[in-house]
């Protein structure tokens, strides 16, 4: 029987792990490789569900810790699903809720992608006694960073979450470790991820057969293990071979920690020894340089609050690099942001006009950067997935990479 999800992959490199492919949703289709914008919270700030789709977003990422804690996954559910919720016409994607527990819980940055080299311990720790997170086997107990009460999330709560949620594609729940973890606590990290996925099979089975009237919802299995090589083959091996229930995960996501100087070699022993016909997602990364390695590894969707993010504080992207529109050289700039970006921001404002409602705080700021940082990100990502039914990424990368200036760390904020 058809659940209506679905992977076609039709065109490989023959030098690389890079795919061309279709992922088929109840909710639509995702050409892949391609770039997800992040809506948290069921919204992208400050931007329309209608002109992320006008800028070519094919699909839409929120947070299942969020939308928990605010309004409530039953609020969700009653309305419809997460994208009738938020008025988006298209297909959607939740993390599982482990990353921001324990993120939020131990206080480190959002993105993971670490420098190992330059990576200090206080960036992690925000101290014991500010800890909000606490792991043991059944589950993880955590503090709202709302309002202060007291949570539980265990791998049966997080799929019974993000059913009610009703995105397409959901995660599994897993430990998120750091680089700072010890060796020995990756290992035990890991075995708890396998037997936690074992337990959102489980669940995940037994919720798609009592919600049966609902859209197949896909469900994806995390691969942790750091910059192991043999914990991330190894996870990559038990969580590609996994069948409980008589299902087995329908794609896989490449999570955790990730020493920015080795992500391609990360993603490369991850996805050669997962199934090679399956969906591969790689949680939040989202820099420029970043989605070229992560592609001719065989990445078919990534997303990031990065693009977004430093949208809201003047940072915007362009062929030459990243700079800040709000710096008093662009006063009287009465260029685009970039000449060859076709957003819809790009066509109406200058810089000029930018660097002026940045300076006045005004709301419409953020609006308008993020629509091109958005449109920058996805639309490169789409020329990526072109280049590669032209036979002439390797040619492509070279031109960007040639052009683009990027800081060391820049997926870190
Ligand atoms: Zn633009």
């Amino acid at each position: 029987m058809s659940t209506g999800f679905e992977f076609e992959i039709y065109k490989r490199e023959e030098n690389s792990l890079a795919r061309v492919g279709t992922i088929t949703t109840p909710h639509g289709k995702i050409q892949t490789p391609a770039f997800i914008p992040v809506g948290t919270k069921a919204t992208v700030k400050s931007v329309l569900p209608e002109s992320m789709q006008d800028l070519g977003s094919q699909a839409l990422l929120a947070n299942a810790y969020h939308l928990y804690l605010q309004p409530g996954p039953d609020v969700l559910d009653e309305a419809g699903g997460l994208a009738r919720f938020m008025n988006w016409p298209g297909p959607t994607i939740t993390d599982s809720g482990g990353f921001q527990v324990l993120s939020l819980g131990v206080g480190f940055k959002k993105v993971l992608a670490m420098d190992a080299k330059t990576f200090r311990s206080d960036q992690v720790i925000a101290g014991n006694k500010d800890r909000l997170a606490h792991v043991d086997d059944e589950g993880v107990t955590f503090k709202s960073h709302l309002d202060g009460s007291m949570h539980r999330f265990t791998p049966e709560i997080s799929m019974q979450v993000q059913h009610q949620i009703g995105a397409d594609i959901m995660f599994a729940f897993d430990e998120c470790t750091t680089l700072h973890n010890t060796r020995p606590y990756q290992e035990l990290a890991m075995d708890r991820t396998l037997a936690w996925a074992i337990r959102c099979l489980d669940e995940h089975k037994r919720l798609t057969e009592v919600r049966a009237e609902k859209p197949y919802q896909a469900l994806f299995g995390v691969i942790q293990g750091a910059q192991y090589e043999d914990l991330r083959k190894k996870a990559a091996g038990d969580l590609g071979a996994l069948s409980s229930s008589g299902i087995e995960f329908d794609g896989f996501g490449i999570g955790g920690a990730l020493d920015k100087n080795q992500l391609g070699t990360i993603i490369n022993w991850v996805n050669s020894t997962l199934p090679e016909n399956k969906p591969k997602h790689l949680l939040g990364i989202g820099a420029p340089e970043d989605l070229f390695v992560g592609v001719e590894n065989g990445v078919d969707t990534f997303d990031c609050v990065l693009a977004s993010r430093i949208a809201r504080t003047s940072a915007v992207y362009t062929m030459e690099g990243r700079f800040n529109v709000s710096n008093a050289t662009f006063k009287r700039d009465f260029n685009p942001i970039d000449d060859e970006c076709d957003c819809y921001t790009c066509q109406n404002y200058t810089r000029a006009y930018l660097n002026h409602v940045f300076r006045g705080k005004e709301i419409i700021a953020a609006t308008l950067a993020t629509i091109h940082n958005e449109r920058f990100i996805v639309r490169l990502v789409d020329q990526m997935r072109q280049a590669l039914l032209d036979g002439n990424f390797a040619d492509m990368k070279e031109d960007f990479l040639g052009r683009y200036k990027h800081k060391s760390g820049q997926s870190r904020d």
